[in-house]
């Protein structure tokens, strides 16, 4: 009998309610909502709205941020404000 190694789950680590994939992009929430990816200057999150969660993805992936001005950041930081970092 040979021992069962689940490399699929080990691929997918889950942090808090989010399903983290091989990269930033495969981010989900375990509870099947709808997230969203945004930037707060170079850094990017993934935020469940419905759990009131987000997660660091990483920093300077995506060039979209350059193009982003401060007002964005902004707005988009105000999640801080209300939700829980996992
Ligand atoms: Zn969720």
């Amino acid at each position: 009998m040979r021992e069962q190694t689940d490399e699929t789950q080990q691929s997918e680590s889950i942090r808090g309610n989010f399903a983290v994939g091989t990269c930033f992009g495969d981010v989900r929430c375990v509870h099947g909502h709808p997230v969203r990816l945004f930037n707060i200057r170079r850094g990017h999150w993934v935020a469940c709205d419905r759990c009131r969660t987000y997660i660091y993805v990483g920093s300077n992936l995506m060039s979209s941020w350059r193009s982003e001005n401060g007002e964005n950041n902004l707005r988009q930081s105000a999640v801080f404000k209300d939700g829980v970092t996992l």
